[in-house]
């Protein structure tokens, strides 16, 4: 120990001689109950310790603790014995002081991620008590939880830093630095200040993420990088500057990041995701994997393995292999997608299917270290595919071919390939796509069961009534009935004669689809050869049909005719009287019939028959049957 190079700056010894602090430190010794400092200030709560030393140093009129007691950091207990005897501190004052070198070491940590060389002071703190605290040396700490004001670490004038031997709050320029900065702290870095604050003190505290002060640091430098954009080899370099606006750009980053977990956090690993995706997670996340994996690759950070991995597993495109052995065999079982090479081995389709269902497998292609680029595909969309080609599924539906296309052009049976649109060789047509057309068997039963396949191939359907029976069989507005088996392919189902009809005549209207003259009779109760000579006669409006030479009839027209026209037998029927009766009786001609124009029914104008035709019904019939009687008689 050399006590030679210790000073005493002012002259406070007897007989005016200039004596060295080492001189008296001599002479007490030998003086054993005399103590070499008359002025012994109290250590305040959490006070530096060397800023203390030179604090007792300097109101007892010396400058320097060089020579003293040991300068290095393990020399903690010497100085802490030194004043302890020299000073005459109990146990509990001496508590008071801290060393945050000597708490680094003892935790065996990187002294450099986590001290400051600088000491940093809270203006506001420096007027209340005069003194350095120790939790200002870690660099975590950049603001004064207290005063919620950011802290300094140099003159504002000079830029010259203060050391543990200045007398706080004086800058050897003569500046007062006492004044904070104006600049007020965000809601988000205080709330991190604090728990970190909290942590730093309280031994059991771990207010962030249950990670004691060191670990929870860490955390926040590293987010605070992650956050800034640092890259590998910046991460290197801001992790040697400890100054105090760099952490106080880490420290805000790295709030903003941790403060609404874990959202930010994910919007953190989206702003590093590389796109479009490699095969490799490591190059596509960069700095992010190196930090989770290596900086932050203890067990106590797995939280923040975890949110990434789930994140890879739902943002990211690349395959996962076994060859990831960083993430966790939990992850690894959820990953969502495999190569197209291995899709093609588990669904046994070939590699061109797989490639054209594109949006079915959501295929992403993805491009690998080497240069080349291979196609992913989601693993679980792979049951999607087991998919047939037309003649199957006309089978399958005991169909003809032309009705599934038809069914295609309809959108009732969507296909995954179709030749038209790709150039494809074979249709690929989902199961769950035809399965949709194979109904249950719910046991209604029937008298009058008609077989689909014989509506198909008889019942002159047309394509368009041909999809809204499917539809109407799809939706259960027509049942199918005497079922023999659990499920009913749509060719083998069997409807109603009865429902059927109802279902086609209210279809054909609501859709105004234009009726065959067979179709047209039927609707207007009257044999086909008198809707012939009704369509010929012009009486009955007809348009010409599909095929050529055929006739048909709108609904529009079927309507007009049925509100101008009335047929005798009709009215006859409504009067309760014979036809033969009521034609002597109406006194109007008739539209057509066979007095009039050779027609095999009469039909009257419903303009003709007003009102008082009624009365002269009903009289003439009285008439005619007083007629009768008197011959009898
Ligand atoms: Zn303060
Ligand atoms: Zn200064």
């Amino acid at each position: 120990m050399g006590r030679r190079s210790l000073k005493r700056v002012c002259t406070r010894s007897e007989g005016g001689s200039v004596n060295t602090f080492a001189e008296r430190a001599d002479n007490w010794e030998n003086t054993a109950d005399s103590l070499p400092f008359v002025l012994r200030p109290r250590p305040v709560q959490g006070e530096l310790l060397d800023a203390y030393l030179h604090r007792l140093l300097r109101v007892n009129g010396y400058q320097e603790l060089r020579g003293l007691v040991e300068a290095s950091p393990l020399a903690r207990t010497s100085k802490l014995e030194f004043l302890q005897r020299h000073a005459s501190l109990q146990e509990e004052e001496l508590g008071r002081l801290m060393d945050p070198e000597h708490v680094v070491i003892e935790a065996k940590e990187h002294r450099k991620l986590f001290l400051t060389p600088r000491i940093r002071w809270c203006p506001k703190c420096v007027v209340e008590n005069g003194i350095f605290l120790a939790n200002w040396a870690y660099r975590t700490t950049v603001i004064c939880v207290k005063h919620r004001s950011y802290l300094r670490d140099e003159c504002p004038s000079c830029h010259s830093p203060q050391l543990a031997r200045s007398l706080p709050g004086l800058c050897k320029c003569g500046l007062i630095l006492t004044r904070s900065e104006d600049h007020a702290v965000p809601e988000p870095l205080y709330r991190l200040q604090q728990k970190l604050h909290r942590s730093l003190f309280c031994e059991g505290s771990q207010a962030l993420f249950g990670l004691t002060y060191f670990k929870a640091a860490k955390l926040a430098h590293y987010m605070g990088m992650l956050a800034c954009g640092s890259g590998k080899q910046s991460l290197r370099e801001s992790a040697l500057s400890c100054r105090l606006f760099n952490d106080r750009v880490l420290m805000t980053a790295a709030a903003n990041t941790l403060d609404r977990w874990p959202e930010s956090f994910l919007t953190l690993l989206a702003l590093n995701q590389a796109l479009p995706s490699t095969q490799s997670v490591r190059r596509d996340f960069g700095v992010v994997y190196t930090v989770l994996y290596r900086c932050l690759r203890g067990s106590e950070y797995q939280f923040l393995r975890d949110e990434f991995e789930k994140f890879v597993n739902d943002h990211w495109q690349g395959a996962l292999t076994k060859r990831n052995k960083s993430f966790s065999r939990g992850t690894l079982a959820k990953h969502p997608r495999m190569t197209l090479k291995d899709a093609t081995a588990k669904s046994k389709a070939a590699p061109s299917v797989l490639k054209r269902l594109g949006t079915i497998v959501a295929a992403a292609e993805v491009g690998t270290t080497h240069g080349r680029r291979i196609t992913t595909v989601e693993t679980r969309r792979l049951q999607h595919i087991d998919g047939v080609t037309l003649q199957k599924a006309a089978q399958l539906l005991h169909l003809q071919e032309r009705r599934i296309r038809l069914l295609i052009e309809a959108e009732i049976i969507k296909a995954d390939i179709s030749p038209v649109i790709y150039k494809a060789a074979a249709w690929f047509i989902s199961l769950h796509q035809l399965h949709r057309l194979i109904f249950h068997n719910q046991g209604h039963r029937a008298a009058d069961a008609v077989s689909f396949t014989h509506v198909m191939k008889c019942g002159k359907l047309t394509n368009e009534e041909f999809i809204g029976l499917v539809k109407a069989l799809m939706t259960g507005k027509i049942q199918t009935v005497n079922g023999s088996a659990s499920t009913i392919p749509l060719g083998q189902a069997r409807v109603s004669r009865v429902a059927l009809t109802e279902w086609l005549q209210k279809f054909r209207f609501d859709n105004d689809l234009p009726l065959s003259v067979d179709q047209a009779a039927k609707a207007l109760g009257i044999k086909q050869e008198v809707a012939y000579f009704l369509v010929r006669k012009g009486l009955l409006i007809s348009c010409s049909g599909r095929t050529q030479g055929s006739v048909q009839v709108r609904q529009k027209d079927l309507k007009s005719f049925q509100a101008k026209y009335v047929s005798l037998a009709t009215l006859a029927k409504k009067r309760g009287t014979s036809p033969k009766t009521l034609r002597l009786c109406l006194l109007c001609d008739p539209a057509t019939g066979p007095d009039v124009d050779g027609g095999r029914q009469y039909f009257y104008r419903v303009a003709d028959l007003n009102d008082k035709a009624d009365e002269r019904i009903a009289a003439s019939a009285r008439f005619l049957m007083h007629g009768n009687g008197s011959t009898i008689d």
